[in-house]
């Protein structure tokens, strides 16, 4: 990233807890019974709202994530209409769709509607996967990610790291993501939750830099490597570290359900280390 440009990206969780499904890193899942928000298909004039505030603090894209496993005919027909009101009234957001297992027929449909990228993220390697989730197969999520290509649609797929995963799922997992040639790729460092089942993060710093190298050099073609969930507990006042390993993107504000920094902190200080603010998506 010699010309230090960071890409900025906002989440809104539009459709929030009571997955049936078991991930065992999610606080979404009604098995886990975590204290979160749970509601159904947040009003479009609140999401809209959301996204201009985003907007005005530099983030370029904006994610639509629902809970639950996949997407079904309401959840498609709401994310487009979602992305055809945000479209209109933020033209300049690259917009980001992020429902879980999707065919060629919904994706199509979210991409006539403004979608540009879908996000489905293999979340570890598929030897440790079941170790994690139950309910459904690593091998859908890469047939999701397959179907996201076949559509035209931008990918972005990338994992959670620090569940207890040894080396090498790390690189397998990164290996996975290469096969796929995403265009942009999110790593996560977990957030432990004492509702979940996993309640450390088994990585720190150190090992959260070299998974963030190690990215860099499989996926040399990437637009996007981004730090999103764990930024703040791994890297608060040390954000420079995550570009000089190679990363070029953060998440703005909140995830899905955990509060993240506030925006313009973050904005101020990259700002103050001499990095610009993309103002042009190339995934
Ligand atoms: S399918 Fe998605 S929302 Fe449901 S438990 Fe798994 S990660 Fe959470």
């Amino acid at each position: 990233m010699p010309d230090k440009t960071v890409f900025l990206c906002a989440i809104n969780n539009v459709l929030s807890g009571g997955c049936p499904e078991d991930c065992s890193f999610c606080t979404q899942s009604a098995r886990h019974r975590a204290p979160i928000q749970r509601y159904n298909f947040k009003d479009p004039t609140t999401v809209l709202a959301e996204a201009r505030r985003a907007h005005s603090y530099g983030a370029l894209g904006y994610c639509l994530v629902t809970a639950g496993k996949g997407l079904d005919d309401a959840k498609t027909d709401y994310i487009a209409s979602l992305a055809s009101l945000l479209k209109r009234e933020l033209p300049g957001l690259h917009l980001i769709a992020c429902n879980g297992t999707a065919d060629a027929q919904q994706l199509r449909h979210l991409a006539a509607h403004g979608i540009e990228s879908y996000n489905h993220n293999l979340e570890t390697s598929r030897r440790r996967y079941p170790e994690i989730c139950t309910t459904h197969s690593w091998e859908e999520r890469y047939a999701t990610c397959e179907a996201v290509k076949s559509v035209g649609l931008s990918l972005c797929s990338g994992g959670i790291f620090g569940m207890g995963e040894r080396p090498e799922d790390r690189e397998d997992l990164l290996e996975s993501l290469a096969e796929l040639e995403p265009d942009s790729v999110p790593l996560n460092f977990y957030l432990p939750h004492p509702s979940l089942p996993l309640t450390e993060r088994t990585l720190g710093r150190p090992e959260a830099l070299e998974i963030i190298r190690r990215a860099a050099e499989k996926m040399p073609g990437l637009s996007i490597l981004m730090v999103a969930a764990g930024r703040e507990a791994l890297f608060a006042g040390r954000e420079e570290e995550i570009f000089e390993a190679g990363a070029n993107a953060i998440v703005l504000g909140d995830y899905l359900t955990a509060a993240g920094e506030d925006p313009d902190r973050d904005r101020q200080r990259l700002l103050a280390l001499g990095y610009r603010i993309a103002e042009q998506c190339h995934a």
